[in-house]
């Protein structure tokens, strides 16, 4: 039997916290719906995809599914999911006899999954795949919080996608939805249009994106947890230029020389922080040819980098600088430029380290010519960005 695949993907996610429809999220370089399609059109029993987005996505679809090895029509969704179901099976070419139905939502689906639906569908006429509950089941009606019982947890199985009928199957689904029934899948349609459907299993990773803590989920499986970057920065010294690190004024009659502060410690750090989140760097975001940005202070440009981070989806988790300086002595100051480190990065102290060095009296740093500075930070993404 030939298959042909609808990907359900009319809704506008609206629970997942995101402004952009949740099937449009990029999962570690491509979209859920992107994932969700590519599972199918990689599956060597499928012949045909129909996609349905909601109406004001349609023009843009073809661009949204990306390419496909497989012939991929889009079709407009409907108001309820039957009805979008309804639309998909329209577009679908009448030469598939057996018709999956998958959820946009869950990018995840597996190919043994998919193999057991086929299997099944083409058998019995209709199939669905599912989870054994696991959590003990308790029955309770709406008007109070009483339980009314506990429902034998063996008889329990939770409905996954795809979904997959033989078409006159699906077709007498979609009838009875379109005279008024309510189903919240199409296997509940066909059940009360008097047909057998069997369950088959599912898997646990097969998950539906819903809420934000399952978008959480998803993008942990794609992105790091922790990305490390590091930094450098140099400035000439000159005579009568204040010496400032991290904001702490040292006691020098030399200072370093720059369109800014040079406040090395900060320009390296804010470097490795953009490094780590490739997010550019400190030239690009504050370049020394815009005065805006002339005699701007180091802890600024990092408080402002901070921010350019969030943006992104990130946050500092650790910092450690090393700066390389022949006079004054850095130890009594190291203390304090670590506190405002700490607090510009929103970290406890103990995740920030500041380190002095002398460069033992050789080239341009031993020579007191120059400060510099070297840093590495590790970055965290950020919940729910
Ligand atoms: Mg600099």
């Amino acid at each position: 039997m030939s298959v042909g695949v609808i990907i359900v993907a009319g809704g506008r996610g609206t629970r997942t916290g995101s402004a952009i429809p949740k099937q449009l999220i990029d999962l570690g370089g491509r979209t859920v719906l992107q994932r969700s399609v590519a599972a199918f059109d990689a599956h060597p029993g499928v012949a045909a995809i129909v996609v349905v987005l909601p109406e004001e996505l349609v023009g843009d679809g073809r661009a949204l599914v990306g390419s496909t090895r497989l012939p991929c029509a889009i079709a407009a969704g409907g108001a309820r999911r039957q009805d979008s179901v309804a639309a998909g099976l329209a577009a679908l070419p009448s030469g598939h006899e057996l018709v999956l139905v998958h959820d946009a939502a869950r990018p995840f689906v597996d190919r043994a999954t998919i193999d057991r639906v086929i299997e099944a569908a083409g058998r019995t006429g209709a199939a669905v795949p599912a989870v054994a509950a696991r959590d003990t089941i308790k029955r309770v009606p709406a008007s109070s919080r009483l339980v009314a019982e506990t429902i034998p947890r063996g008889e329990i199985w939770l409905a996954q996608t795809p979904q997959g009928f033989r078409r006159p199957v699906l077709e007498a689904a979609v009838a009875l939805g379109a005279s008024g029934m309510e189903g919240t899948d199409e296997a509940m349609l066909a059940e009360r249009a008097g047909h057998a459907v069997e369950i088959v299993e599912g898997h646990e990773r097969n998950v539906k994106i819903t809420t934000s803590d399952d978008l959480e989920r998803a993008r942990a499986q794609f992105a790091p947890a922790v990305r490390v970057g590091t930094g450098y920065d140099l400035h000439r010294l000159v005579d009568g230029r204040p010496l400032v690190l991290a904001g702490e004024r040292l006691p020098s009659d030399r200072g370093p020389l720059g369109h800014s502060d040079g406040d090395v410690v900060c320009h390296a750090l804010a470097d490795a922080l953009f490094g780590a989140t490739g997010l550019g760097d400190i030239g690009q975001h504050f370049p020394n040819t815009d005065p805006q940005w002339k005699d701007v202070a180091g802890l600024d440009l990092l408080s402002r980098s901070v921010a350019i981070l969030a943006a992104g989806g990130w946050r500092p988790a650790s910092a450690d600088v090393t700066v390389v300086l022949e006079r004054p002595k850095l130890v009594p100051h190291l203390p304090a430029i670590r506190q405002r480190v700490a607090d510009v990065l929103g970290l406890d102290v103990s995740a920030v380290s500041v380190k002095g060095k002398t460069n033992e009296g050789v080239d341009a740093v031993g020579r007191g010519e120059a400060i510099a500075a070297h840093a590495v930070a590790t970055v965290v993404r950020v919940t729910g960005a």
